[in-house]
Parts: structure tokens; sequence; C-alpha cells
């Protein structure tokens, strides 16, 4: 039962250890809201090794599933990598040029 993680002990830890590395989202450097994503999906068997794991905020990890589901969607590969570039570079422009990308609320992990 692999979706049962994020309520476990030892991810609370985990995710505990990655956002003190971090030291916040890898995107706008906020210490709020801050979410661990798994560059390889928990759900499609990625690890818990602090390589795969990252720190984003609740607003950047919402773009960044988005981003993934838009580019699956197309058949178009990407690396975590160039998603969370184009996240950064999106994230420095004016507020309307992200009306494209929608964010919900219950987004998984
Ligand atoms: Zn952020
Ligand atoms: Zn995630």
């Amino acid at each position: 039962m692999r979706e049962k993680l994020y309520s476990t002990t030892e991810w609370k830890k985990i995710e505990k250890e990655i956002i003190k590395r971090d030291e916040g989202c890898k995107v706008c450097n906020t210490k709020e809201d801050l979410i661990v994503h798994h560059k390889n999906h928990y759900a499609d068997g990625g690890s818990n090794e602090e390589s795969n794991l990252i720190t984003l905020c609740n607003k950047h990890h919402g773009q960044v599933h988005t981003l993934e589901r838009f580019y699956n969607n197309n058949h178009v590969f990407k690396t975590f990598e160039q998603i969370l570039g184009e996240i950064k570079r999106r994230c420095q422009l004016p507020p309307k040029n992200l009306s494209g990308l929608s964010v919900t609320k219950d987004t998984k992990y």
C-alpha cells in the first residue's frame, strides 16, 4: 500500500530532513506551505532517496504537477530539471503569463 507513505512517521522524518536540506522552496525560497516532492513519482515506483526528493511550496508543487501532466498528455518527454527550470522562468515573469497554468488544490504527490 504505497499510497499510505505520506501519513507514516517514517515519511514525516524524511520530509523534515529534505526541507532542512533545501531550506525552503527550490523555486521561490519561501519557507511556508512546503511539500516534499518525488521527482520520480512515488506512485510510479520512485524511491525515498534524497536525490529523488525536492522541497517545493504548495503553489510551485502544483505547477510542477500541472506541467508534468501537460507534457505527458502531449507525449513530450521532459526531465524534472527541465520542468523545474521552466517554472523558475515563469516565476520571474509577470503574473499574467501564469494564467495558462491552473493549479488544482487536490494535486496528488
Ligand atoms: Zn515556491
Ligand atoms: Zn509532487
